[in-house]
This record gives C-alpha cells, sequence and structure tokens, in this order.
C-alpha cells in the first residue's frame, strides 16, 4: 500500500516539474533511407574489407607515416598478446566487468584481423584460434543478468553497440577459417545478442540521444555480419530506425550535433563502422547523408583543429583521415573545386594531437570516450587512404551555420600565431547534455585557447559538479538576467542570427535570445582589422533587474583593475605562452567588476580553478562592450578608454597605426563623439593619419564625420565599407 502511494506521489511531482517529452521531430536534422538492405549472399570477409582488398591492406602499412604508425600501435597493442581475462562475477567491481567484455571483445577483433594480415600459416593459424577463443566465449559471465539502465553501471547499452561491432568483425574474419560446428556455435551466441540489443534499444534508452542510437549501430553491424539469419533483416531495421531517430533530433541541417563534440565523437566510433559496415556489405551508401557532419568538422574546428568543448564536451580532434576515402567524388562548400574527400584529410593532418597523445600518456585515455572498449588505430587503419592528398579550405574563413554557430577567423591555417578564431554559439537546444550557454563565445588566438566554456565536468557524467557548476550560465561567456541565461524562442528553434557581414577588413554578426521572464539580449560579434574581438551587448528587460556578465579567458592567471584584466598564459599542452587583454565596459554607471574562481577542464580529469570575471549592471535597458585583444607580449596592445552617455558607449582602441572607434546603444538615435554622429545601434570606424578608412554600421541611416557624410540612407541598414578603396557599401546578410 504505501508503496502504490510513494509511486502516486513521484507520478505527480514528475507531472508537477513540467518534465514534458521532448518533440523529437521537429528539429532540421537527417535521416537515411529506414528500409533495409542485406546482400543476397553472406560472405566473409565483407564488413571491413574483401579478400580481393587484403594485399592492399598489407602493403598500407608501407606507404606514410601515419600508416606505419598505426601499424605498429595495432602490432604492439598488448591486446594481441594478453592472457584471457578470467569471467567476472556479477558482484565484481565495475571497472572489472567492464573491462572485461570491451578486452575480450577487442582482442577477438585484433587477432581476426592480424589473421589475414600475414602469409605465414602457423601465424595465421594462431591469430584465428585466439580469435575463435575468444568468439566461442564472446558474452560469457554476468552480462545478461546485469541491468544496462543501471547509470555509469558496468554493462551500460553504449559500450554494447562498440562490443557487437568488434565482435561483428572478429566473426567476419576468422569465419573462413571455422569449422562448421563452431561455427554455428558462435553464430548462434552473436545473434541471441543482435537480438537481445535490437528488441531492447527503447527499454534502454527512453529518449533518441546516443544511449539509443550507439547500440542500434551495433546491432545494425551485426545484422551485416549475420545476413543470412533469418532475423538479421529485423535487426537492421530496427537499427536504421533507431539511427535516424537521434540524428533526425540531435543533428542540425549543416551537421551541428545537440549533445556536443564528445558525444559526436562518441557516436562516430559506432556510426563511421556501421557505415563502412553497409556500404561495402550491402552497397548501401549513407556517407552522403552524413556529409553535413563531415563540413561541420571542419568548419567548427579552431586553428589546432579541436572542436569546441561545448555542451557536455571535452576538446576533440576530428577524425575525418577515417571517412576521407568516401568523399573522393563529393563537392563541398568549403572548396571551389577539390573534392570533400582532400578537405577532411588536410583537416586530420593540420590537427595538433598533443593534448589528446598526452592524455593517452598520462590516464590511458583516448579521444573516443570509449578507450576501454574501441580499437582506435585499428579502425584507423583500416579507413585511411594514402592516396587522398591535403587540401585546405578555400571559402571564406568566417562561417556562419545555419543552426547556430558561427565562426570567425582570419584564416584557415595552422600554427600561424596571428591566426585568430572566436566560436559564436547559439544552437536550439536539445534535451540532453545541455549546457546554459546561449550566445557564448570561445577565443583561440596566439596558437592558444583563450576565452574559455568551462567544459564538461572534472571526469564523469556523474560529477556532482557538473550540475551544480559546469553547466550552469555561470560557466560560460554569457550574460544573465535575474540569474538565468538566456533561452530558446521555441522548442529546437534556432535563436535569430543577423547583421551577417564577412569582408577582407570586418566581419560582424547579431544572434539574439530571449531571457524566461521577459527581456531579450541582444549580442553582437565584430571582428575589427580580422585582428581581436568586439561584443557589444544590449540587455532590455521589462522590470528593472540586474544582468551579469561573465568573462571567462581560459586557463591563465589574471592582473588588472577596473574594466582592464590581462591574461596570461603559459606554454603548456594546449598551446604557447600569450596575452589576452581585455575591457568591459557599460552603460551602468554602477557597473562592478570582480573577480572570482572557477573550474575548468578541457581533456578529462585536466581540471583546475581559474579566474574568471563577473560584470553587473542593472535596469531596463544596459549595454556591454568588451574588446578583446590577443597579442604574444605586450607589444602592439592599443590603449583603450570608453565615454558613455545615457545607455549609448564609446569605446577608443588606439594602436600602432590606426584608431577603432565603437558605439553601442539599444536603440537608433543620434549619437555623437569628437566629430562623429551616427543613429547606428553598433557602429565602427577605423581611422589613421589619412583620415577614415573603414567602417561598419548596424540599423543605420547616416554616419558624419567632422561634418562629412560617410554614410547615409532613407531606410536603416546595416554593412561595411571599405572608404579608401571606392569600394561599395556591402549590405549584411540575414
Ligand atoms: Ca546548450
Ligand atoms: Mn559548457
Amino acid at each position: 500500500m504505501k508503496k502504490i502511494i510513494l509511486l502516486v506521489c513521484l507520478a505527480a511531482m514528475t507531472a508537477a516539474q513540467g518534465k514534458v517529452k521532448s518533440d523529437y521531430k521537429s528539429y532540421t536534422g537527417f535521416t537515411c533511407d529506414p528500409a533495409p538492405v542485406l546482400p543476397e549472399k553472406e560472405t566473409h570477409p565483407s564488413l571491413w574489407f574483401k579478400q580481393s582488398d587484403v594485399a592492399r591492406l598489407r602493403a598500407l602499412k608501407n606507404q606514410d607515416a601515419i600508416a606505419a604508425s598505426l601499424w605498429k600501435q595495432i602490432t604492439e597493442s598488448p591486446l594481441l598478446t594478453m592472457e584471457f581475462l578470467n569471467v567476472p562475477a556479477a558482484s565484481d567491481d565495475n571497472k572489472v566487468i567492464h573491462t572485461y567484455y570491451g578486452s575480450m571483445s577487442q582482442l577477438a577483433k585484433y587477432a581476426g584481423f592480424m589473421a589475414w594480415m600475414t602469409d605465414d600459416p602457423e601465424l595465421r593459424a594462431r591469430y584465428v584460434e585466439r580469435a575463435t577463443k575468444a568468439l566461442e566465449r564472446a558474452y560469457d559471465g554476468p552480462i545478461r543478468s546485469l541491468d544496462p539502465k543501471e547509470q555509469s553501471g558496468p554493462v551500460d547499452e553504449i559500450y554494447m553497440g562498440t562490443w557487437l561491432q568488434n565482435y561483428a568483425a572478429a566473426y567476419d574474419w576468422v569465419q573462413p577459417f571455422l569449422t562448421p560446428q563452431a561455427d554455428q556455435a558462435i553464430r548462434t551466441n552473436l545473434a541471441a545478442e543482435a537480438e537481445r540489443v535490437a528488441t531492447n534499444l527503447y527499454n534502454w534508452a527512453n529518449s533518441p540521444h546516443n544511449h539509443l542510437s550507439k547500440p542500434a549501430w551495433g546491432a545494425g553491424s551485426m545484422a551485416l555480419a549475420l545476413s543470412s539469419e533469418p532475423k538479421a533483416r529485423s535487426w537492421l531495421g530496427a537499427a536504421l530506425k533507431a539511427a535516424n531517430e537521434n540524428t533526425r533530433y540531435f543533428f542540425s541541417s549543416d551537421g551541428i550535433y545537440r549533445e556536443g563534440s564528445h558525444y559526436m565523437t562518441f557516436s562516430w566510433i559506432n556510426f563511421v563502422p556501421f557505415m563502412h559496415h553497409y556500404l561495402n556489405v550491402s552497397g548501401v551508401n549513407q556517407f552522403k547523408d552524413y556529409q553535413p557532419l563531415m563540413e561541420w568538422g571542419i568548419a567548427a574546428r579552431n586553428n589546432k583543429g579541436w572542436l569546441p568543448n561545448i555542451e557536455d564536451s571535452y576538446i576533440r580532434p576530428f577524425p575525418g583521415h577515417m571517412t576521407a576515402a568516401a568523399y573522393r567524388k563529393s563537392t563541398t562548400w568549403l572548396h571551389s573545386s577539390a573534392p570533400l574527400s582532400e578537405v577532411l584529410m588536410w583537416g586530420y593532418k593540420t590537427t595538433d594531437m598533443t593534448p589528446f597523445d598526452t592524455s593517452v600518456k598520462n590516464g590511458g585515455y583516448n579521444y573516443t570516450g570509449a578507450s576501454m572498449d574501441y580499437a582506435l588505430p585499428l579502425d584507423e587503419y583500416l579507413t585511411y587512404d594514402p592516396a587522398i592528398k591535403s587540401t585546405p579550405p578555400d571559402c571564406s574563413p568566417t562561417v556562419f551555420l545555419k543552426g547556430g554557430q558561427t565562426t570567425f577567423r582570419n584564416t584557415w591555417k595552422s600554427g600561424d600565431p596571428s591566426a585568430r578564431y572566436l566560436l559564436f554559439q547559439g544552437v536550439a537546444e536539445a534535451d540532453n547534455h545541455q549546457h546554459a550557454e546561449h550566445l557564448s563565445f570561445i577565443l583561440f588566438a596566439e596558437n592558444q585557447m583563450m576565452a574559455s566554456d568551462g567544459g564538461y565536468s572534472r571526469g564523469s557524467y556523474t560529477d556532482e559538479l557538473r550540475k551544480t557548476w559546469y553547466n550552469k550560465a555561470p560557466a560560460h561567456n554569457v550574460i544573465t538576467l535575474n540569474g538565468a541565461p538566456p533561452q530558446d524562442v521555441a522548442e529546437s528553434v534556432t535563436p535569430v542570427s543577423r547583421y551577417r557581414m564577412d569582408t577582407a577588413f570586418f566581419d560582424f554578426e547579431e544572434k539574439d535570445a530571449p531571457y524566461p521572464k521577459g527581456g531579450l539580449l541582444r549580442r553582437a560579434v565584430a571582428f575589427p582589422g580580422q585582428s581581436y574581438f568586439v561584443v557589444a551587448d544590449i540587455v532590455t528587460s521589462p522590470v528593472a533587474a540586474p544582468a551579469v556578465l561573465y568573462l571567462h579567458g581560459g586557463r591563465g592567471t589574471i592582473s588588472g583593475t577596473n574594466e582592464y584584466r590581462r591574461w596570461n598564459y603559459s606554454q603548456d599542452v594546449y598551446g604557447s605562452a600569450a596575452q589576452l587583454h581585455t575591457w568591459i565596459f557599460g552603460s551602468d554607471p554602477e557597473l562592478s567588476i570582480k573577480d572570482e574562481v572557477g573550474e575548468l577542464t578541457y581533456l578529462k580529469g585536466d581540471y583546475a580553478p581559474f579566474p574568471y570575471i563577473m560584470a553587473k549592471a542593472s535596469g531596463m535597458e544596459m549595454t556591454f562592450l568588451q574588446v578583446l585583444f590577443p597579442s604574444k607580449t605586450e607589444k602592439g596592445v592599443p590603449v583603450v578608454s570608453s565615454v558613455r552617455e545615457g545607455s549609448q558607449v564609446w569605446a577608443t582602441v588606439t594602436g600602432t597605426d590606426a584608431t577603432d572607434l565603437f558605439l553601442v546603444q539599444p536603440r537608433p538615435e543620434k549619437a555623437v563623439f569628437q566629430g562623429l554622429e551616427t543613429d547606428a545601434t553598433f557602429f565602427w570606424i577605423r581611422t589613421d593619419k589619412k583620415g577614415a578608412r573603414q567602417l561598419a554600421v548596424r540599423e543605420a541611416t547616416f554616419v558624419r564625420r567632422n561634418g562629412k557624410v560617410l554614410f547615409q540612407s532613407s531606410e536603416p541598414r546595416s554593412g561595411a565599407q571599405d572608404l579608401r578603396a571606392s569600394a561599395a557599401f556591402v549590405d549584411s546578410r540575414n
């Protein structure tokens, strides 16, 4: 009786908390053809390669340094020689049980692969025997009596997909060598697991997040390995359906994965193998459906090749070398003539792997999030094509994605200290792994990570700090109103982006997002001279309320007072010694700026406290203007000052050869400063000894300098103009 009352209470509480199911059909993501396609005849090997590919794969190790390094990692892997682990008991420690299934499935895969890489019949027999023995023991122990729904349990469904794919590959490789009896026994066992996973997908995951799709891709690969089994079609059908539910909701049409870079990579290790298997076995090409993701991986990366630690994520490399071969004939918006394959290969080959390699060395964790389960070097070897050229993108390095991420860049080049990168984040929230980082930014310059996102957590999803700090607004470069971060206008609707400008001398974009109790943040990012950044905010509130601007400068020390801070970075695994100079101005005469300390994590385990600043204003109409100036040393750092007039804020940035003047104001009213007059809500002008050089305006009808008209329009216009080149005013785009 008591139990029933408790259940009723729980149900009522859940309803009261407003836990309405998300609309999983309404976002812009993509789906693949859901109709399962199986080959007429099951053949082996067929998942990763055919018998006719063996000579090429054996020769691959001598083709270049990358192939040689992968071959070395494979052949020196302890998985090829280690003793089989003892079967664990259900009562054993989680890590013992997880390690058992992860290692046993991987060592089966490694041995199965090596059986094809040798000509020596004796050696081959030994590899076959090792893989066969591991396959015969697959899924022994307590796995089927343990509940995968237990959070962070040892046999979570997110691992099962990878184990299935390991065994699918191992079986595919040793099947030609098996006795009929051994073959039958192994098939029966693997089929049972495919059935168990395919029919439990929705029991184990209650929404289409990666817990649904990861095991689905595993079941899909096993269906392709056992394609003549009567149930294979239903396993593959279930896999395709579940994977589509994930990609439709979590990917944007332009390839942003809304659970963040980490969960994209964590899923990549399942969908990339599955896509290769499906293409090789059934001739179905899903790579074309995933092309937006491949392009996103290039668009979103910083100049070291790292994907941002937005949402529940660490920074990640983008392993485009594992898919490049599938895009040899694919045109891409990233390049005017080269195929996507070459751009993906360029992306991988210009990625600085230092922090990821260091992480493997120090803690044994690689970048996949599945170090205990996933055979990374082996899959890299299987997919790598050294014949593909490296070609950098030739589109503008500043990219505006419809899904809400904008990357400001002055170059695609890697390793160049003058490279500048700022990610401006405004992606509609999904319902899993979300952080309150709407309209935040991440800054990379001088080969160093600067303004930052706090990251995932210290090391795991279950860290208490993840919920109390890491996913909260104060761990991000955002502005809160009444303590609340900006949010979406409606479920799965991307925040408004407008006034996009991308010229050789000035880039710009505004994103808007409302606050939960009314009020609006209009945040604009400007990239003057493509060398530093200015962030201009307008916060409006229906009633007078406090607004707090957070600025995290990353893993640096801090000095400075009042509106100015200097952030110092030492040389570390994330980059070079460098500085970031920041000034925060605001319209509120009472604006207070305070130093705080909060944790930051770029990679699992590498957490530490770092300074950040909080700028607090209050009112119904507040403007902020931040100048973010990266530099190698103090040399060339400009002199920066500001004046305010009501809610208008002017800032002057005086450098060695030019002076930049900025204005932000909430309404298009006449603003005057030292001979300049305009009604722009955002204004920039660069002047030097010879006078006015370039300007940019938002929502302006005029700009006059010392009485001379520089810009005039009967309707408010937004755009930029190079005044010297007698070039026309270039209107912004939406
Ligand atoms: Ca978010
Ligand atoms: Mn975050």
